[in-house]
This record gives C-alpha cells, structure tokens and sequence, in this order.
C-alpha cells in the first residue's frame, strides 16, 4: 500500500459505524480513507438480527456487501490497515500504521469498537458468540422456550426479567468472586464449559455439571484502539468516547460513532449494527460540516 495518503477524512474503523460513514461521504463527494485491521466485534457470531432488512444475516456478508457498495464511490478508499498512533498537527491529523506510513487528513472519524472482556472460564471463549452472548435482542429469540443460563449474579436480576417472556427457564450460574447472598442462588461457582453440539454443558465447582441452551454474561467493554487515549479525547464512565448530539468529541475535528462512543446521558452505548450505522451517517455528517467551517 501507499505510504503516505492525505484525504479529507480518515475514518479508523470497517465495521458498520465505519462503513455507514465512507457511504455518506462518497455520496457527497468528499474524500475519505477507511482502515480496517479486521477485529470486528461481532467476530465469532455466525448471524446477525435486530437489523431490519437483514434480521439474520451473517456479518462478514453485511460487511462485503457494504464495501462492495462503497467501492461504487471514486472518492472512498478502504485500505487494510491498523492505525497505531494519531496527533493533531499541520492544521489536522496525522495518523501513523503499523508497518510504516502515514495518513494526512482534516478530520477524523473513529469508529474502531470496543472488544468484550470476559471472565477468565476455561471453555468461555470458545462459546463466546454462539451458545453464549449478552444481548438478549441479538441471541435469545432463536432459542425460544429453551433452558436459559445467566452467567454472574451481577446482572442476573435485570437480566432475568429481560428474558422471561423468552426463555422456558432461567437459572442463575454464579462465577468465581460473585456475592450470592440474597440472590436465592445456592450453586457453587461456574469453573467450566463446552458446547456439547445439543446444548451448553457448565461444570460447577463441586463437579455437578448443568446444561443449558443458551447462556448469558455481562462482558466488561474496553477501546479496541489506542486511539481516543492518543488524542486525548474525554471519556464517558463507561470507558466509551463522551460524544454529544452530532457524534463530536472533546477534539474538534474527531468524530466517534458506533459501539465505542455515547452521549454522556447514556451509561453505556446503544451496542447494535443498526445503532452503528445511525451513529457512522451522522459523525460523517459533522466531519462534512467540519471540513465547511
Ligand atoms: C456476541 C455478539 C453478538 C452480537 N450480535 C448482534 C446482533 O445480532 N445484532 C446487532 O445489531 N448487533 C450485534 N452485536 C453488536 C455489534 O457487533 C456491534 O454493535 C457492532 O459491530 C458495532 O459496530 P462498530 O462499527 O462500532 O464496531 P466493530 O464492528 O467492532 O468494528 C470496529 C472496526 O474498527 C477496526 N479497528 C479497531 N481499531 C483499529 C485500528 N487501530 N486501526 C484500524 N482499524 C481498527 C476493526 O478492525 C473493525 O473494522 C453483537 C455483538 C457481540 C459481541
């Protein structure tokens, strides 16, 4: 690839937030430049729903299919690569990738994610997307009348009630460290799972084991990208991008939309494709009228 690229607008990020803003920008005939380095959050997960018009879709199409979009746009460039470091200077932004190079831009559009923090659980990870998920709009109605788990008492009150009218049970598996007094949960610690291919088979501290079709976890979120501490940007509580109506950040000139930004009257961000996509038009919007001020 190029070393050194000036654009209008970089935008760091190819998920939906990302792509939604390179489409908006393309359309009105603007420059941007997209990097990619291909840690998506919704990695391991085989389809996508909550998305009208796509319920169902698995994710890698939604992106190729959207890169095939904006690949229509002459003024969009999508370039595979990780942005390791951003500063303000020479009038805007210049970005530094891994490897070497350098992008030269007006404004900048983050749009990079969070990833999911989970408990270390030998076995987690491996179910992690598929017979276990934290979204009860994105994983629970194609389990519909099964067993459902709730992994850590934390969550597990409001959690409960969120899938009542879904699951056909609901059963509490405490994880190591968790208080359980009070919350009418008598098991001993998760310390094990697998997916069996029929179910989710949890292994309890004493060796019972339980089986359930689908569980669910409150992950702690973390910034995918160094960046927004790179450039200084003030954060939500959350550990989110504090944005206000129009996705701008502390910095003028960057921009932040989907999963790793949130208005600050939010406690956490709105995490969905179609909440993404929403957040990627409107930050491009601003880049726009940021590049016209
Ligand atoms: C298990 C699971 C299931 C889910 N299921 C659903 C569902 O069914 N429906 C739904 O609507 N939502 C679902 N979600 C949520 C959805 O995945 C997110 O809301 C959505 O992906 C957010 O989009 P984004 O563009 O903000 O981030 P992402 O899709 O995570 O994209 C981030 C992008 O930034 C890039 N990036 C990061 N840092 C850098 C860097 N330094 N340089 C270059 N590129 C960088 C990454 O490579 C990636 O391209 C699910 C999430 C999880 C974890």
């Amino acid at each position: 690839m190029a070393t050194d690229i000036t654009t209008d607008i970089l935008i760091v990020g190819g998920g939906p937030a990302g792509l939604q803003a390179a489409l908006s920008i393309g359309r009105v005939h603007r420059n941007a430049v997209v990097l990619d380095d291909g840690h998506y959050r919704n990695a391991t997960v085989a389809h996508m729903h909550n998305l009208i018009g796509a319920d169902g879709t698995p994710p890698e199409d939604f992106r190729s299919r959207a890169r095939d979009e904006i690949r229509a746009y002459e003024t969009i460039r999508l370039v595979n690569a990780r942005a390791s470091g951003s500063v303000t200077a020479e009038g805007g932004f210049v970005t530094t990738l891994d490897g070497g190079g350098v992008v030269r831009s007006r404004a900048v559009v983050l749009a990079s994610g969070v990833r999911d923090e989970l408990p270390t659980v030998p076995g987690l990870d491996e179910v992690w997307g598929g017979r276990v998920a934290h979204c009860p709009f994105c994983h629970a109605h194609e389990f519909a009348g099964g067993r459902f788990g709730i992994l850590g008492t934390a969550a597990a009150g409001h959690l409960s009630t969120m899938l009542a009218p879904i699951a056909g049970s609901v059963m509490v598996l405490p994880l190591a460290g968790d208080e359980v007094d009070g919350q009418g949960v008598d098991r001993p610690p998760v310390v094990g799972m697998r997916d069996t291919g029929a179910a989710l088979e949890v292994t309890l501290a004493d060796g019972s084991v339980e089986s359930v079709d689908v569980a669910f976890i409150v992950p702690t979120l973390r910034q995918r990208s160094d960046l927004p501490a790179l450039l200084g940007l003030e954060l939500n509580p959350s550990g989110c991008v504090r944005v206000d109506e129009f996705q701008r950040t502390s910095v003028p000139g960057v921009l932040a939309a989907g999963d790793m930004a949130h208005l600050p009257a939010y406690p956490m961000p709105m995490a969905s494709v179609a909440s993404a996509t929403a957040a990627g038009q409107l930050a491009a919007s601003a880049a726009i009228m940021f590049l016209m001020s």
